[in-house]
């Protein structure tokens, strides 16, 4: 499951942070772009399974904060920044069908909860 590596890279870096600054790990907030191909639902099934192979104890009761980013597109046209819940084309501006994607593939560590 590719969720899984996911979780597990992920799991990394939260595991890097606590070793470096202490204290027993609650929460991560996560902020995933729609186009990266990681499932929030599969994310959270692969989490609990990415836990038990950490050999770090501060971490065993972390849970996963998911957030999806809007879509984000920019109008070649009239260079409008949009964000929108799906795929479209049609700059909400201009009204021309010139936007390209912005970005989408993000995967980003927003805040780690310690206790
Ligand atoms: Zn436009």
């Amino acid at each position: 499951m590719h969720e899984l590596s996911v979780a597990q890279a992920l799991l990394e870096s939260v595991d890097r942070c606590q070793r470096e600054n202490g204290g027993k790990v609650r929460k991560v907030g996560l902020t995933i772009g729609r186009l990266g191909g990681v499932d929030p639902e599969a994310l959270h099934y692969a989490w609990p399974a990415a836990l038990v192979t950490s050999s770090n104890p501060a971490l065993a009761e972390c849970v996963l904060d998911v957030k999806l980013l809007p879509l984000s597109f920019i109008c070649r046209e009239c260079g409008a920044k949009v964000k929108a819940e799906k795929l479209t084309l049609e700059c909400p501006t201009c009204h021309r069908e010139t936007l390209v994607r912005d970005g989408g593939r993000e995967l980003i560590i927003n805040y780690i909860e310690v206790e």
